[in-house]
C-alpha cells in the first residue's frame, strides 16, 4: 500500500506528463501546419514519449494498490515564431520536469518509500537522456542561424526520429 502523500503526488506527475504530451502534440500540429515536417516529427515522437511516461506513473501506482485519478490537461500554446523558440520552450519545460521528478524523489526518500525511489531512477535517467537530446538540436541551431539551407537539413534530420518505447 502507498502513502496518500506520495500517491496525490504521483497523481500530479502522471498531470505533468500527460500535460507535457499535450503541449508537444501541439508542436507538432504547429510544425506540420507550416510545412516543417521534419519538426512536425520530432516533436510527434516526443508526444508519444510523454504518454508512455504518464502510463508507466500511472501503471505503477495501480502496482503498489494506489488510486490512479486523472485530473483535466491545461491548455498548451498552438503557435510558435521559430523552431528554435519551440526548442527553447521544450528545454524550459523539461528542465521543469526534472525538478519535479527530483522534489518526488525526495519526498519518496522521506517517506523511506524504497520501491517509489527505484521507480524513479528510470525517470531521472530520462530526464538526462531528455535534457541532452533538446541541448543537442539548439545547439545545432545555433550553428545553422537563419540559413536556409541549414535549417532544411536539419529538417531530414528531425524527420528520421522513431518512437521506441522507453523502459520505465
Ligand atoms: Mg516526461
Amino acid at each position: 500500500m502507498i502513502k496518500k502523500e506520495i500517491e496525490d503526488a504521483l497523481n500530479a506527475q502522471v498531470n505533468a506528463e500527460f500535460w507535457s504530451a499535450y503541449l508537444y502534440l501541439s508542436m507538432s500540429c504547429h510544425f506540420e501546419s507550416i510545412g516543417r515536417n521534419g519538426v512536425a516529427n520530432w516533436f510527434r515522437v516526443q508526444y508519444k514519449e510523454e504518454l508512455a511516461h504518464g502510463e508507466a506513473l500511472l501503471n505503477y501506482i495501480h502496482a503498489r494498490d494506489g488510486r490512479v485519478v486523472l485530473q483535466p490537461i491545461q491548455g498548451v500554446p498552438t503557435e510558435w515564431t521559430s523552431v528554435k523558440s519551440a526548442f527553447i520552450d521544450t528545454i524550459e519545460h523539461e528542465r521543469k520536469v526534472t525538478s519535479m521528478i527530483n522534489s518526488l524523489y525526495a519526498l519518496a526518500e522521506e517517506n523511506r518509500d524504497y520501491a517509489t525511489r527505484q521507480k524513479l531512477n528510470g525517470f531521472i535517467a530520462e530526464q538526462v537522456e531528455e535534457e541532452e537530446n533538446v541541448q543537442h538540436i539548439l545547439d545545432n541551431l545555433d550553428l545553422i542561424g537563419e540559413d536556409g539551407a541549414g535549417l532544411y537539413q536539419l529538417d531530414l534530420e528531425l524527420a528520421k526520429r522513431t518512437y521506441v518505447d522507453p523502459a520505465l
